[in-house]
This record gives structure tokens, sequence and C-alpha cells, in this order.
């Protein structure tokens, strides 16, 4: 048929009636605006057209043999396919509370026989309007939403992360350290605790400057990053300072997990520093035999990194090595 309005090539119409006079004259009539039509003679028919095709609208007549026009009206509305197609009822019924049964059943418009086409096209175009412009809003929110949602993912990792490392920074160490270790508690499991500490970061600055120091510990974040495992999680804890907690990690496996990063961080080289000047010193507290709480567990990790520091640096001191009152007691 020739397509007078591309908008209407988009559409199709399903034409419900018993007549076969009618379904013609009412095809023939939307096919010339540019429609594409489907047809219908009775209830059932109608509602297998519809629920295979998804009609953009449907002209539906009432009296029919079987199901009336009312019912199929009701299955329409209540099948995800065709609950927002536009129905309009065509019928000899006249009497008000026939059209109000109508538009009670979840018809958009009602058109009493006989009629003149050109109301029906009219009536047709305008509902089809309206359902462009509501799936058109329908869209934008959608678009929206998934744009917000988006932002929202954006604004929750910025939030949880260090601008210069990439790391996840203190707040989120502290959240997810929870959570682990509610879970540790729940199944018994060992859970693990790093606190690591550059070593005289303040003259790395000093001596090769601000921006040296900067790239040092970007690097040491990789390093971090790099040598763990999905479960691990590393954080930069502050200036210079990091901490990681290794999930069902014991102790011994934690300060051979944090022996090596001392290994990798010693043998690192980024210009200008030379090799085997950037070091670090760490404090290694396991759940539950150092502590049974996240903040003992992070006291007993920074007391052993203390210890740490006063025995030379460059070394991994776990919490087992503190004497009550905080000291190395070897
Ligand atoms: P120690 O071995 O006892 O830990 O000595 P230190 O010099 O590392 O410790 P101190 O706490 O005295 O100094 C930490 C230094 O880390 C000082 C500060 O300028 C530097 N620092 C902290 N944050 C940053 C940063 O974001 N970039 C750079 N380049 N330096 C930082
Ligand atoms: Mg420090
Ligand atoms: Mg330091």
């Amino acid at each position: 048929m020739v397509a007078q309005n591309p908008i209407e090539n988009l559409y199709s119409v399903l034409v419900v009636d018993d007549d076969p006079a009618v379904r013609l004259m009412i095809r023939s009539y939307l096919e010339l605006e540019g429609f594409r039509t489907l047809e219908a003679s009775n209830g059932d028919e109608a509602l297998a057209e519809a629920f295979a095709n998804a009609p953009q609208a449907i002209v539906l007549d009432i009296m029919m043999p079987g199901l009336d026009g009312y019912a199929v009206c009701k299955k329409l509305r209540e099948n995800p396919k065709t609950n927002r197609s536009v129905i309009i009822f065509v019928s000899v019924l006249d009497k008000v509370n026939s059209k109000v049964q109508g538009l009670q059943t979840g018809a958009d418009d009602f058109i009493t026989k006989p009629f003149d086409p050109s109301e029906l096209l009219a009536r047709l175009q305008a509902h089809l309007r309206r359902m462009a412009i509501q799936q058109e809003k329908e869209k934008m929110l959608e678009r929206l939403a998934e744009k917000l949602a988006f932002m929202n993912k954006r604004l929750q990792e910025e939030a949880a992360t260090d601008s210069l490392t990439g790391l996840y920074n203190r707040r989120y160490l502290w959240k997810r350290f929870g959570e682990e270790h509610q879970r540790a508690k729940r199944f018994n499991h060992p859970l693990s605790f790093i606190l690591i500490d550059l070593d005289r970061f303040k003259t790395i600055n000093d001596r090769y400057g601000h921006p040296a120091g900067d790239k040092a510990l970007k690097e040491v974040g990789k390093l971090l990053k790099n040598h763990l495992r999905g479960i691990d999680l590393a954080a930069r804890y502050g200036g210079e300072e990091f901490a990681l907690f290794l999930p069902e990690t014991s102790l011994q496996n934690a300060s051979f997990v944090a022996e090596r990063l001392r290994l990798a961080c010693h043998a690192l080289k980024i210009a200008p520093i030379p090799q085997g000047k950037l070091t670090f010193s760490a404090g290694v507290a396991t759940f539950p035999i150092h502590g049974v709480t996240p903040q003992e567990l992070y006291e007993k990790a920074d007391q052993a990194l203390y210890a740490a520091k006063a025995q030379g640096r460059n070394c991994v001191v776990t919490a087992s090595f503190l004497s009550p009152n905080g000291d190395t007691s070897r």
C-alpha cells in the first residue's frame, strides 16, 4: 500500500469483526493511510493474532460468536504483549452502559456503528500519538535511570578509591575489613591484617624530589595489587602507609606474603631512586590469635610495625613477637 505517512507505516492494526464487509472496509481505509493491518473474525482468533503479532492497535467488535469483545479486551489487557496496545471498540451497541462497560474493561475508546472511517482514523491517530509520547517519555526515564546508576557507581568507586595509587582508601578498607571479619568469625576462618610503612620516605622525597616520591607510592600500590589474590584487599592507609587484609589466611602464610612483598619492594627500581633504596617495614596480626575485633587486629599490627621500625626497618614482624607492653620479645 502507499506509504503516506512514515509514522503510520510503523504501526500495525488488528481489525476484529465477525462481518467480513466491515473488516474489509476498515482495513482498506487504514491501509490507504499507510497502516499495516491484520484481521480476525472471532474472539479466539483475535487473541491468537494479537499475542503472536503484538499490534500497536486493535479495532474490536463487541458482539461476535464465541468470546465477545469485552472478554477479548480483558484478556488483551492481562497479557504483557498487548496490555499497552490501543484498543478501540467499534460496535452497534450505543447505550451509555455498553460504552462505560467497554472503557472499564480496559479499552481506550468506543465508536458506535455506523461510523465514518475518518472518525476512526482520527481517534486511532490521537491514541497512537499519545502512546508514542508516553513511550518516548519512558525511554528517556530509562536512559536517565541508567545514567544515574552509572554515575552512582562511579561516585561510589571514587569515594572508595585513593586517587594517587588507585588502591582502595582507608574508609573502604575498614568497611570491608568489618565484613570480612564477620565472615571469618562465622566460619571460624583465620583473617590476617598487614600494615606497611615505607622506610625513611621523608628522605626519599628530600633526596629525589616529591614527584619521584609520588611515583614510588604508585609503583608500590601496583606491586601490592599484582602480588595479591582476588579476595585480598589492599588500601593506601595514609601518606606512605598501606594496609592489607587477607581472608582465610593463617599467620604463617600472611608472614610469607608480607616477606615476599618486602623483597619485591626492595627490588624495585623507580628512576631516579636507585634500586634497594625503597624499602618498607610491616606488621602482621591474625584473627583470632592476636585479636578478636578489627580494631584489636589493627592495633597489634601497628605495634608489630613499630617494632619492625625499631629493629632497623626493611623487615616484617608478626604480633606473636610482641610482649604484653607492645615491645618485641626477642
Ligand atoms: P619511617 O621509616 O620512620 O617511617 O620514616 P618516614 O620518613 O617514612 O616517616 P615520616 O612519617 O617521618 O614521613 C613520612 C613521609 O611521607 C613524609 C611525607 O612527606 C611523605 N609523604 C606522605 N604522603 C606523601 C605523598 O602523597 N607523596 C609523597 N611524595 N610523599 C608523601
Ligand atoms: Mg608513616
Ligand atoms: Mg615511613
